[in-house]
């Protein structure tokens, strides 16, 4: 037998059993969006490198080592998108969406980066994002914390996520900074690791997001880019944490906050937790006003964040926060003795699901004896059998059997099921 073909590493399936979960946090997100009045956009999962080159920065774990990058048959060098904001950003201006106008956008699906595969963190993995374009006061950069605020609400995460912010400046007041933090570096070289030294000269921003426990000292000594922004900058910040207060959304000013992306400019944010280990960023995003003119359009304020899809559904996981409501169990399992029974029983599945827009019902397929039929009903976890065999069939009715409840079943007449099935699955089932 030749060798079974296994998925890629960090690549995952979404199996029967959790998809209910993810259906659950697709369908709050989906509603939470239209309630905001943001429209999905939708772009290819593959994109020019050139594109991811010049917005994510070449200088970023992203691009340096994370990528999925290929030459196509034509030679040309193309890469599964790591992120959603530059393919956004392309499509906006490539079809218009810039021109005059603003946009709120949201946009889900696969992300793909080559990193080392572990709990949180995956090779193939799901983020949900919004990108508001054309829109450069705080109230946006509020609007757009409100909804990821209200999200945890709903799904009943607020108490376990916290709100970092920061504001990284005008792209002025950052390259001023950027000399300050080279300076003090410099003369702290020996308690930089070889990754800090080497970003020293391309990115040293990113030395301040570093992990390394060793270098924990020098960063906290390093200048706080809080006490170097520009005015504008400085009003910008205090007005959106005037909302965030007024709104009663607790945040904390995390000055080391910067962002693995080079795009950024004023506020940056990120929604952690502490319930997941070192994967506990679940949601970070922030203002990219340079983003647009970079990649060759005209300057156009933007702001927005994605989310890491699988932390959130680890998340609700651990901390038992999907209501039974994700996984609805079956109404009803119907069962035909017989072949003609069963010819009677698909009718019948389709009589009720026509009549009832609500219902879930199975019909068994495949024959087998009573006795197996009814294992497979129980197996099902539908509240109710319905049964027809040889009688029911002659007599036009179906016998219940409360699969879930010690209770007698009944006979019923198969023209009046459809009236009295939201009464005995006891939930509302649309139109009878
Ligand atoms: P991290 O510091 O965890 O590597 P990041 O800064 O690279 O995150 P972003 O590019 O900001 O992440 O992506 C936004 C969100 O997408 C992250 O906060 C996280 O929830 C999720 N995410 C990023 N990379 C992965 C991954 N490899 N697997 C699963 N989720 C991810
Ligand atoms: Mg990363």
């Amino acid at each position: 037998m030749s060798k079974k073909i296994q998925a890629i590493r960090g690549m995952n399936d979404l199996l029967p059993d959790q998809s209910p979960l993810w259906q659950y946090f697709e369908g709050q997100v989906r509603a939470l969006m239209g309630r905001y009045g943001y429209d999905e956009i939708r772009t290819p999962v593959v994109e020019q490198t050139a594109l991811f080159k010049r917005s994510i920065g070449e200088v970023t774990d992203i691009v340096e080592k994370e990528m999925y990058t290929f030459e196509d048959r034509n030679g040309d060098s193309l890469t599964l998108r790591p992120e959603g904001t530059a393919s956004c950003v392309r499509a906006a201006m490539q079809q218009g969406l810039l021109h005059n106008q603003t946009q709120r956008l949201w946009y889900q699906g696969p992300m793909f980066r080559h990193e080392r595969p572990q709990k949180g963190r995956y090779r193939q993995f799901h983020q949900v994002g919004i990108e508001t374009y054309g829109l450069e006061g705080p109230d946006i950069d509020a609007e757009v914390i409100l909804l990821s605020a209200r999200l945890w609400k709903q799904l009943g995460l607020d108490k376990h996520v916290t709100l970092e912010l920061n504001s990284l400046g005008s792209i002025d007041a950052r390259a001023a900074y950027r000399d300050l933090l080279v300076a003090y570096f410099e003369q702290h070289l020996d308690a930089l690791d070889e990754d800090s030294q080497r970003r020293l000269a391309s990115n040293p921003m990113r030395i301040l997001d570093s992990k390394n426990p060793a270098m924990a000292d020098v960063i906290e000594g390093a200048p706080k880019l809080m006490d170097h922004l520009d005015e504008e900058s400085r009003s910008h910040f205090e007005e959106l944490t005037a909302i965030l207060d007024a709104a009663g959304i607790d945040y904390v000013i995390n000055p080391r906050l910067v962002r693995g992306l080079d795009y950024y400019s004023r506020t940056v944010f990120e929604w952690t937790t502490t319930a997941l280990g070192s994967q506990g960023t679940v949601c970070a995003g922030g203002r990219y006003d340079g983003l647009v003119e970079q990649l060759g359009g005209k300057p156009t304020p933007a702001v927005g964040f994605a989310m890491g899809v699988e932390r959130l559904i680890l998340l609700l996981e651990t901390l038992e926060l999907v209501p039974d409501e994700a996984r609805p169990p079956l109404d009803a399992y119907v069962l035909g003795m017989d072949a003609a029974a069963t010819r009677s029983a698909l009718l019948l599945g389709e009589e009720l699901r026509g009549a009832l827009p609500g219902l879930r019902a199975q019909v068994h397929c495949g024959g087998g004896s009573f006795k197996s039929q009814i294992k497979k009903a129980d197996k099902s976890g539908a509240r109710l059998a319905l049964l027809i065999g040889e009688e029911e069939l002659a007599e036009n009715a179906v016998t219940v059997k409360f699969l879930r409840e010690d209770r007698e079943q009944q006979r019923l007449s198969r023209d009046t099921l459809a009236e009295v099935l939201p009464a005995l699955v006891d939930r509302p089932l649309g139109h009878a």
